[in-house]
């Protein structure tokens, strides 16, 4: 395919309507929800012309480089009281795969995950009364005391609200306390999509937009940055899409706390949300390709990473979407439950080395980041042609299955 940079006339490639609303992207202009919402409903030619847009303006904002981090995630317990509809990780008490860590387990588990050359341990886990509300600042202290080199990049929105209800304390002294312990940033995530219609079938609305925003907007203003995401392909559509991306462009715009926007595809198998037959069985090609060019074009200049979820997708469809407006791969993912439980089939690891693989394939320039998107190594680093990729620490990936089973 020729360069669309050096090619003026790939926007012929699309119908009047986008192709006016493409132009319009490519001179600087903000794309607007009604616009956005025109390109997620677009076929055929036009979704070529929208990657080629999302890749131009992915070339102008942040170049060639395509980022990753090593990251363990521990999902540290798995019963919650809640029951979202689209979720099949939380589980009730007297289930059978019930599981909750103690502190130590979670612990070793960061050693490890320093010792395997992660830079971050991800953690977020069910809404558990078993361990009280203070469990997240207990586990915050305890890694911080182990491992203080280690960032914490943990616990959405909805454990932070549960936190704050169970100890009758204001969400901003939640967030004070959990910083003041060593808690690096949050995952954005338990957004889902920001429209009260959709989240009343998705979570019973128990966590409001409005406290979502509150949540987040807190601690962006404490000093805490977070992820954005989006979840799709389910009961949503193109509108609800395109009301989630202002709401986002909107909040980053006062905070400026978003490091990056995840749009996590629906994992459908194992929900009681498909199973009820109110659910799409997650996005289609089309819809992944619009979700992170869409996104590019709409919150590039403000949130400038946006990040493809190869656990999501698969690494070739991962791979594919760096050229349509994504500029990183996320984390490696050590022991990654969530979406697996979900039905996901896309493995719970890869290596960096395999990343770097991927990224020099598609002509790109790989780099390890940290959370914040500091750059630790620039070029193939971990990647060597002449041998395959390896495991951490010697263990195969079916040792790693394993041990994420328990
Ligand atoms: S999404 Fe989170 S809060 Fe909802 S049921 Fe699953 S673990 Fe619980």
């Amino acid at each position: 395919m020729s360069n669309p940079n050096h090619d003026p006339t790939f926007l012929a490639l699309a119908s009047p309507p986008v192709r006016t609303i493409l132009a319009s992207c490519l001179e600087g202009r903000d794309l607007t929800q009604a616009q956005a919402a025109t390109l997620f409903r677009a076929q055929g030619p036009d979704l070529l012309a929208i990657a080629a847009t999302a890749d131009i303006l992915r070339q102008q904002q942040v170049g060639e480089r395509v980022t990753f981090v090593q990251t363990r995630n521990i999902n540290f317990t798995n019963i919650c009281y809640t029951d979202c509809t689209f979720c099949a990780f939380g589980v009730p008490r007297q289930h059978p795969q019930a599981y909750a860590m103690s502190v130590e387990e979670v612990v070793q588990r960061a050693v490890e995950a320093r010792d395997w050359g992660c830079t971050e341990v991800c953690m977020q886990g069910g809404l558990n009364p078993l361990l009280g509300g203070d469990i997240y600042v207990r586990l915050v202290r305890a890694i911080k005391q182990a491992v203080p080199e280690l960032h914490i990049h943990a616990f959405s929105p909805f454990e932070i609200q549960y936190a704050s209800q169970v100890q009758r304390r204001p969400v901003r002294d939640i967030l004070l306390e959990l910083k003041e312990a060593g808690l690096g940033s949050i995952p954005g995530t338990a957004a889902e999509i920001l429209v009260p219609e959709v989240r009343q079938v998705l979570t019973a609305n128990k966590l409001s937009v409005q406290a979502w925003v509150e949540i987040i907007r807190t601690a962006h203003e404490i000093g805490l940055p977070s992820t954005a995401t989006i979840m799709y392909g389910h009961i949503d559509g193109p509108d609800h899409w395109a009301a989630h991306l202002a709401l986002i462009r909107d909040i980053q715009r006062d905070t400026r706390g978003f490091t990056e926007f995840v749009p996590l595809g629906f994992i459908y198998q194992n929900t009681r949300l498909y199973a009820s037959g109110r659910a799409r069985p997650g996005p289609t090609g089309r819809e992944s390709l619009l979700m992170h060019a869409v996104a590019r074009l709409m919150l590039g200049r403000d949130i400038p990473n946006i990040q493809v979820s190869w656990v999501k997708l698969g690494l070739p469809m991962a791979q594919m979407l760096l050229q349509a407006g994504a500029n990183d791969l996320g984390g490696t993912l050590h022991n990654e439950s969530i979406s697996r439980m979900a039905g996901a089939t896309y493995g719970e690891y890869t290596p960096p080395a395999e990343f770097e693989r991927v990224i020099l394939d598609m002509g790109r320039v790989p780099a390890e980041r940290d959370t914040l998107y500091r750059i630790l190594h620039q070029g193939p680093h971990h990647f060597d042609p002449a041998r395959p990729a390896t495991m951490p620490g010697g263990a195969t990936g079916t040792a790693l299955r394993e041990e994420a089973r328990t």
